[in-house]
This record gives C-alpha cells, sequence and structure tokens, in this order.
C-alpha cells in the first residue's frame, strides 16, 4: 500500500484546530453531521442508480449502521450509500470549498468571547470535521458505487492527513472515530454507551428516511447467554408527511438542520399540503441568519424535492424564486415522474403551480410576523431585506405583498425603519409623492445636499442603501397613487401654491441679477454638466450637482460598474 501524507488547506487546518482544541460546547452534534452525510449518500446512491442503468448497484438495503468498539474505545458511521473516490476524498474533506470561509476566520480571530465563536460556528455550520470534536483520530474508508478499489483516509486533525488505495473495501463510506476520554466537564460523554448513542440519535435523527442500526446486547436470564440483536433507532417518520399538531418545535428544528446544514435554529417553520388536483407537502423554513454565500453567485437555493417520499434533488431552483433563495426544506410533490429532469422541471406545470403557492404562503408569513411577532419580522428583514427587494423588480405578480413587508430606513426617526403605509400615514398635507434618497450608507446620505431643502420643509425621505434599491424605486414607480420620487432628480417641488409665486418672484429677481455670472459658469464648465441653474433646493450648500430625471444614479453608476457595464 503506497500511502501519501498531505497537508489539509489553510482554511480547512485553521477550521479544524478549532474543532480539536473544540470551542463547540454541544459535542453531541457530531453524530448529527456523520448521519447526515451517510443519509445524503445514500440518497445520491438511490439516485444515480436510476438515472444510469448501467450502474450496478444493489439499492435493496440502503443502511447505516452504528458499530462500538467498547475495547478499542472507537465509534463507527458505516453507510452503504455513492462512496467517495480518491480525488473526491482529498477535495471535499482535505479542503473547505464553502465560501465565507476566509470571512468566518476572519470574524472568528478578531472576537475572543467563546460565546460569539460558538455562534459563527453555528452559523457557519462545519459537518465532518465536528468529528474532532470527539476523536483524537478519524479514519475514513471509502469505495464509490461502481469502482473497484477504495480509498483510506485518516488524519488526527493536525494539519495533515494520510490518505492510500485500500482493497477490499465494501461499497459506500464507514467513519471510525478513536474517542477522546470521557470528560463530563467538556461535554464529552460517552459515546461508546449504547443510551448515548439512543439518546443522541433519537434526538437529532429521528425523522432520516434511512433505517439508522446498531447491534445491543440482551443480557440472558439465568440459564442462557446474552445475545445480540440488531435494532434500528429512529423512526424514519417524514416530518413534513405528519399532522402540523403532533410534531414538536425540536423535531422541526433538527430537521431543519438536516437539510440547512446549518447548525443554529430555524427563525419560522412553514408546514403546509396542498390537495386537489396536485398533491404535495412542503415543509420550509426561514432560517435565523443569512449564509455567507448569500450573494455568491455559487450560492445556493434550500429547497429538496421529494417524490412520493423518495429524494429527487437538493437545490431546485424550479421550486422557489431567486429572491428567496435562503429558504430551506422539502418539497414533496406525489403526482411527479421519478425520472424528471431539471429542465423538464422548470416547465412543469404541477410545479409551476406548487412554486407560486409557496411563494405566497413565504410571504404570508413574513407578513404575519411583522404584525405579530416583530422582532422576529426584524431580525427577518436585517437579514435577508436586502434578497427579498430583488423580487419588487421581476416579480409582478406578488409585488403589492413585497411592498407590505418592505421596511427601509427613514429620516423619521433614525433608530426605526418605516413601512411605505407609516410614510404615507405621515405625509404632510400638500405632499404628494414620496421622497427617497439614495446612497452608500445613511450618514453619506444625511450630508447630501440633496437633502437640505427636505430637511427644511421638514418632509421625511426614505434613505436607500442597498444596490437593489435603486433598481426597485425606478420598477415599481409608484406606491397607493404616489410617485416615488428621488430627491436628486429633476425638479423637486416642495411648496404650495402661495409659497410658490412669491418663490418664483423672488427666482425671477435673482436670475436676473444673477444672469451673468450663470452664463459664465455654463461656458466655463460646458464639458462638465448639460446647464447650470439657480436652485430652490439648497439651504445652505453654495451647490450641487444634479441628474436629469432619467440619468442612473451616482449609486447605480457604481453598481453598474461594477458589474463591467
Ligand atoms: P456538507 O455535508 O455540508 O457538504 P460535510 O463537511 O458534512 O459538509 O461533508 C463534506 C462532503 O464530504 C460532503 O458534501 C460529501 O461530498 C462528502 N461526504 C461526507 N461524508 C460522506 C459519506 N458518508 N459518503 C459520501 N460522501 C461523504
Ligand atoms: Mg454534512
Amino acid at each position: 500500500m503506497s500511502g501519501e501524507t498531505l497537508e489539509f488547506q489553510a482554511e480547512a487546518r485553521q477550521l479544524l484546530q478549532l474543532m480539536v482544541h473544540s470551542i463547540y460546547s454541544n459535542k453531541d452534534v457530531f453524530l448529527r453531521e456523520l448521519i447526515s452525510n451517510a443519509s445524503d449518500a445514500l440518497d445520491k446512491l438511490r439516485l444515480a442508480s436510476m438515472r444510469d442503468k448501467d450502474l450496478d448497484v444493489d439499492t435493496s438495503d440502503l443502511h447505516i449502521a452504528i458499530e462500538v468498539d467498547q475495547d478499542a474505545r472507537t465509534l463507527t458511521v458505516r453507510d452503504n450509500g455513492i462512496g467517495m473516490t480518491r480525488d473526491e476524498v482529498v477535495q471535499v474533506i482535505g479542503t473547505i470549498a464553502k465560501s465565507g470561509t476566509a470571512e468566518l476566520l476572519r470574524k472568528l480571530r478578531e472576537t475572543t468571547d467563546a460565546e460569539t465563536s460558538q455562534e459563527l460556528i453555528g452559523q457557519f455550520g462545519v459537518g465532518f470535521y465536528a468529528a474532532f470534536m470527539v476523536a483524537d483520530r478519524v479514519v475514513l474508508v471509502t469505495r464509490q458505487a461502481g469502482e473497484a478499489d477504495g480509498t483510506h483516509w485518516e488524519s488526527s486533525g493536525e494539519g495533515t492527513y494520510t490518505i492510500a488505495p485500500a482493497t477490499d473495501v465494501p461499497q459506500g463510506t464507514a467513519v471510525t472515530l478513536h474517542l477522546k476520554p470521557v470528560d463530563s466537564e467538556d461535554n464529552l460523554h460517552d459515546y461508546a454507551a449504547e443510551w448515548t448513542i439512543r439518546q443522541i440519535v433519537k434526538r437529532y435523527s429521528d425523522f432520516i428516511a434511512h433505517p439508522i442500526r446498531m447491534a445491543v446486547e440482551r443480557p440472558g436470564s439465568d440459564d442462557s447467554e446474552s445475545t445480540t440483536e440488531v435494532q434500528t433507532l429512529n423512526s424514519m417518520k417524514a416530518l413534513w408527511a405528519r399532522p402540523r399538531d403532533e410534531v414538536e418545535p425540536a423535531e422541526y428544528h433538527e430537521f431543519y438542520k438536516h437539510v440547512s446544514h446549518d447548525w443554529a435554529d430555524p427563525l419560522e417553520v412553514v408546514h403546509m399540503r396542498g390537495e386537489g388536483t396536485f398533491e404535495y407537502e412542503a415543509l420550509l423554513f426561514l432560517p435565523t441568519h443569512a449564509p455567507l454565500d448569500l450573494f455568491s453567485p455559487q450560492g445556493r437555493r434550500g429547497v429538496q424535492l421529494y417524490v412520493k417520499r423518495v429524494f429527487i434533488m437538493d437545490d431546485c431552483e424550479a421550486l422557489m424564486p431567486g429572491y428567496l433563495r435562503f429558504v430551506k426544506g422539502v418539497v414533496d410533490a406525489h403526482d411527479l415522474s421519478l425520472n424528471i429532469s431539471r429542465e423538464l422541471l422548470q416547465q412543469d406545470r404541477q410545479i409551476q403551480v406548487v412554486r407560486r403557492r409557496l411563494v405566497k404562503k413565504v410571504l404570508a408569513t413574513v407578513k404575519d410576523l411583522k404584525a405579530n411577532q416583530p422582532e422576529k419580522y426584524r431580525t427577518f428583514w436585517t437579514e435577508f431585506g436586502a434578497v427579498v427587494k430583488e423580487g419588487l423588480i421581476d416579480d409582478t405578480e406578488n409585488r403589492d405583498s413585497l411592498l407590505e413587508i418592505l421596511s427601509v430606513a427613514s429620516t423619521h426617526d433614525p433608530a426605526e425603519p418605516t413601512d411605505l403605509t407609516g410614510y404615507v400615514n405621515r405625509m404632510k398635507d400638500g405632499q404628494s409623492e414620496i421622497y427617497y434618497a439614495t446612497g452608500e450608507n445613511r450618514t453619506t446620505i444625511e450630508n447630501s445636499p440633496h437633502m437640505e431643502a427636505f430637511r427644511a420643509k421638514g418632509f421625511e425621505v426614505l434613505l436607500l442603501t442597498d444596490p437593489v434599491d435603486e433598481v426597485w424605486v425606478e420598477r415599481v414607480g409608484e406606491y397607493d397613487g404616489k410617485t416615488l420620487r428621488s430627491v436628486a432628480k429633476g425638479q423637486v417641488d416642495l411648496d404650495t401654491d402661495e409659497e410658490r409665486s412669491a418663490a418664483e418672484a423672488e427666482r425671477e429677481r435673482q436670475r436676473t441679477e444673477y444672469a451673468d455670472l450663470l452664463t459664465w459658469l455654463g461656458s466655463a464648465l460646458a464639458d462638465q454638466v448639460r446647464e447650470v441653474r439657480l436652485s430652490a433646493r439648497l439651504t445652505t450648500s453654495p451647490a450641487c450637482v444634479v441628474g436629469d430625471a432619467h440619468d442612473v444614479t451616482p449609486t447605480l453608476e457604481k453598481m453598474y460598474r461594477a458589474m463591467g457595464h
């Protein structure tokens, strides 16, 4: 056997260090992570065998086995799933491809607070590496379905791992943990004990759709030997198929962690069922935290598709529009073909109907949070508002609902964002438009000369700081019959009729007085500006540059430039 010692990628090494010297107090979750991976591997094998008729594999007894060796103090999680090739092991175990890793590590370095570190790890989720919280050596032996030879991988989590070819390996993956000594102060339980394993599986993995088996000793009676029997530890009930009032919140939470790979509890659960022509069940979740790859093009969508309890695909973009890409969960559609492809799915009538209902339900859920659980709504909007607003650009069907759940910063109250209804209710007599200003941040906008006249008049201005804001305000155009008007564009008319005629007379006087100056400025700046005119919008600044009503704004210009236009 020709083994090799390789180094973990730098990010992986740092993350492993954190796991080895465990900053995460709930060590039990390592088993949830290993079982979750095993379950994914079984789903992948079933799919592969359905897609590829030439793949010669036995899928009749897909299961997960937990094996304990008391004397050696090892715990093995074995599956007969898809397995990995040598290259895959190097790729996915030796490196972390997850976007946001560098960002996470930077944040972790910046904090000295244990609780914050835990929370960060929890938001990120470390998957397989969690094994190093409870083991000082981890051995992974795997053989990919369809391949003849396997791979042996081993590491103590300290910077390097060894990898070697292996023969006589059963198909699938076995992860063996050489357990650290029990240390109750450090929350290291006896993970070789049947009772501990049972508890953890029940608590975190009960809904896993494949059997999780373990051989247990049954003491004999006086005259018989003790016997071992193999038991299935999980109920395997599909959570989404159970009636809502029979599911405990904790069960929803653990299920969420399995589908999302998140370690934190979800913010809200949406459990629905569609009857009639198209039958389906959906169990969706709003996360508590935005994932670090929310704005990365490789960022994945979170809804899995099942057909009658059979896993069909991850990351089903046909079920959720891009602006709800952070929603996680499962949709089980009863009447689809098991072989449906991604491409066909996009055009499938049934899927389109389901998607419309899911979107409406998610938006209704947010609306409900806004009305009844403002704290949760605020968390939601802080984390996901910038993404949800993308929906205002294209999803005309749900535009009204989106405008209802929207909130934005405003000059009305520095601490409290407002919704559009709130703004309209506070509009002054004679004010007919909704004013907004865009910019990089609140301070920049507030210091901009464009704001002066509005401040002087006491008009409220919405302060929009997300790049997407520029686009949706243009696209939406108005709310409740009132035009959305940028403070930086075109002629802004802030006065009542009386004030206007007085101001007009004054302006006329000024125009005569300053005519020479304006002409001179106009020709001196001819290359830079279209026109120099006297303005009523400034109260303290001497001059400002304004765009035409249809010009792109500076922020948008910046955004386009960043996108390479
Ligand atoms: P995640 O599950 O979020 O992708 P993990 O760290 O848990 O992250 O696992 C990393 C990758 O390793 C998985 O995506 C998968 O490709 C591979 N992997 C882990 N465990 C197994 C397994 N039991 N069988 C096959 N592949 C596995
Ligand atoms: Mg995982």
